[in-house]
């Protein structure tokens, strides 16, 4: 079988309309029938066998469009099981809340939209919230419910057991969605470790530019997948055409930059971590690569994800460290090929004045080292 990267040029061939080799953006938001009267299939037909989206050509954009399906079948054939695309990472949590329509939720810690999200439908009086603590899941627990857990965690780069709430999940006949946008297959595969259904904000690693906004989902089967599809008609949240070109251009590097962005974040933390007393400012580091517990290698085989956190002593030092580097532009946001830090407290009205989220780019490592040791040392 073909190597990740190969798939990632190939894995399209087959819906390419046309001899370009670089895709066109088709901007059409909707589409001729077929020409020859005996090809045309009324909508009861198509509605009996597979729904409106397997009539085998696009009807109108806002089921699925050339480009849509050409980055569908890429993610599809890349990550080895059926994914559906949306037009933001949200709208893929929205779409698996709709899709599971669980009585309760239980998450904690989670991106903060998927939160407010939940809260929309609590408001509705749809959804009952609860946390992952075992308090919580021992006590409120039920057959059909869902839990949704974020690993690596969002800002510490930091990693939950999989497995754990996979079991927990399951021996009650709920089920475990898990958000691995912060590792991204081949980093981490968490069906690997149970999950039922893995999400991702393709706006940060697949898309890997900063330049596009996309969600996916990724299912066990194809009936699911199909359900998806039918179900994203009516959210009406499919990927945009615009988005949809730009996130297959940039599928086309992604492996080559997960590993270097992993790789660099791994040095990049190893030598601060060695280096740690010799900073004054700096308290302390977080990522999985510090972790001890067996179960974070075995999550992580191919490398850590590339973000992390670092504390420092206090919140001016915290609101000064960004402008002292040259290679980390602040701003919020993760998993483009340049360097990003980000003061939390700017974006983050609940975290610790001092911490400062770091997501790694795809630049020369010894760069970035250096950048970071001279920011640091600045302040001793
Ligand atoms: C960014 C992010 C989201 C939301 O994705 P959007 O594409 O911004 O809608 C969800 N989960 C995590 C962990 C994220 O980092």
């Amino acid at each position: 079988m073909a190597g990740s990267q190969t798939k990632l040029i190939h894995c399209d061939d087959e819906t390419s309309r046309v001899p370009d080799v670089a895709p066109p953006i088709n901007v059409a938001a909707t589409f001729k029938y077929p020409e020859d009267p005996a090809k045309l299939v009324t909508a009861e037909e198509v509605e009996s066998e597979e729904g409106w989206v397997a009539n085998g050509s696009p009807i109108y954009s806002r089921i699925s469009h050339p480009n849509s399906e050409s980055a569908e079948a890429l993610m599809t054939g890349f990550l080895g099981r059926p994914t559906v695309l949306y037009n933001t990472g949200l709208a893929s949590f929205n779409a698996l809340l709709f899709h599971y329509h669980p009585k309760r939720i239980f998450f904690d810690r989670c991106y903060h939209g998927c939160h407010g999200m939940a809260n929309l439908m609590t408001r509705w009086g749809a959804l009952e919230q609860h946390t992952l603590s075992d308090e919580d899941l021992d006590k409120y627990l039920q057959a059909g419910d869902l839990l949704h857990l974020e690993t690596p965690v969002n800002p510490d780069g930091t990693s939950f057991d999989i497995s754990y709430y996979a079991q927990k999940a399951h021996e009650k006949g709920a089920f475990l969605s898990v958000d691995s946008t912060f590792a991204p297959y081949p980093l981490q595969d968490p069906f690997a470790f149970g999950a039922d259904v893995v999400m991702h904000s393709g706006t940060k690693y697949f898309g890997g530019h900063s330049d596009l906004l996309a969600g996916v989902l990724v299912v066990k089967d194809s009936k699911t997948r199909h359900q998806l599809l039918e179900d994203r008609i009516y959210l009406a949240s499919n990927i945009s055409n615009l988005d949809a070109f730009l996130l297959l251009r940039s599928l086309r590097t992604y492996e080559l930059r997960i590993r270097q962005q992993s790789s660099n974040a791994e040095k990049l933390v190893k030598y601060l971590a060695d280096k740690k007393g010799e900073y004054k400012v700096l308290d302390k580091i977080s990522h999985s690569s510090l972790q001890t517990e067996a179960f974070v290698k075995k999550q992580l085989p191919n490398g850590f994800g590339p973000v992390f956190t670092i504390e420092v002593t206090d919140a001016e030092i915290a609101r000064v460290f960004p402008s002292k580097l040259k290679y980390f532009h602040h701003a919020t946001s993760l998993g483009g090929v340049e360097s990003l830090i980000e003061w939390r407290a700017l974006s983050n009205a609940d975290a610790a004045k001092t911490i400062l989220r770091i997501s790694v780019g795809i630049e020369n490592v010894e760069d970035l080292i250096e950048d970071f040791d001279q920011a640091l040392r600045s302040f001793n």
